[in-house]
């Protein structure tokens, strides 16, 4: 049996070893950096990460299902999140008009102010980042990528709006394409979140 990444003999000798641990690191740097400010506004991590996504995404993203999914909760526990966001006038309701039992979660005014300055909250692990050269940049995006996308595939996380889960994603002889932009995606340009994605499934 290999032994575990966390075993420091093994992650001295294995690059994908240091990788793994390295990118649990980085996981933990975004937990402290969610829940600190999270404590700013009293609320909780995922209530902060429910504001920052209705804000940048559209309308049909914004119901209780589908956020489930994009944090991979049980929709019991979005619902009861969403449920403190409303009666802090953070967010309202908005009725479903094709089906009127259902309903979409949009900011209001004070919620959008929120989610705006909360949406900065990685803004330290962006800093060092910036300083990586262009080639690092691109190595590092190319390798997150496919390890999302590898991910998603084993169902351990869930949706994902990214190129290569794209119907309208094309490549060949390391040529990317898209269908619907109709044109050609330098590898810098691989979306990880697409407003205009459509899945493959
Ligand atoms: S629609 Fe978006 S996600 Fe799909 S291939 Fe084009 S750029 Fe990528």
């Amino acid at each position: 049996m290999s032994k575990s990444s966390f075993h420091l003999t093994e992650q001295n000798q294995s690059i994908e070893s240091r990788i793994v641990v390295a990118l649990e690191r980085i996981s933990e740097a975004y937990r402290v950096l969610l829940w600190n400010e999270s404590k700013e506004y009293s609320l909780s991590p995922i209530q902060i990460q429910i504001l920052i996504f209705v804000s940048f995404h559209s309308r049909e993203k914004c119901r209780v299902g589908y956020l489930a999914n994009e944090f991979n909760m049980t929709k019991a526990t979005i619902s009861d999140s969403v449920k403190v966001l409303l009666s802090k006038e953070l967010v309202q309701k908005e009725t479903d008009p094709i089906d009127t039992r259902s309903y979409f979660i949009s900011l209001t005014a004070e919620g959008q102010q929120i989610a705006k300055k909360a949406s900065f909250f990685a803004s330290s692990i962006k800093q060092p980042i910036e300083k990586l050269s262009e080639e690092q940049k691109l190595i590092m995006l190319n390798g997150l990528l496919k390890l999302i996308y590898d991910l998603n595939k084993s169902g351990i996380i869930t949706i994902q709006r990214m190129c290569f889960a794209c119907t309208n994603y094309q490549a060949e002889n390391g040529i990317h394409y898209c269908a619907l932009l109709d044109k050609k995606l330098a590898e810098s340009e691989i979306r990880v979140d697409c407003p205009e994605f459509e899945s493959k499934s």
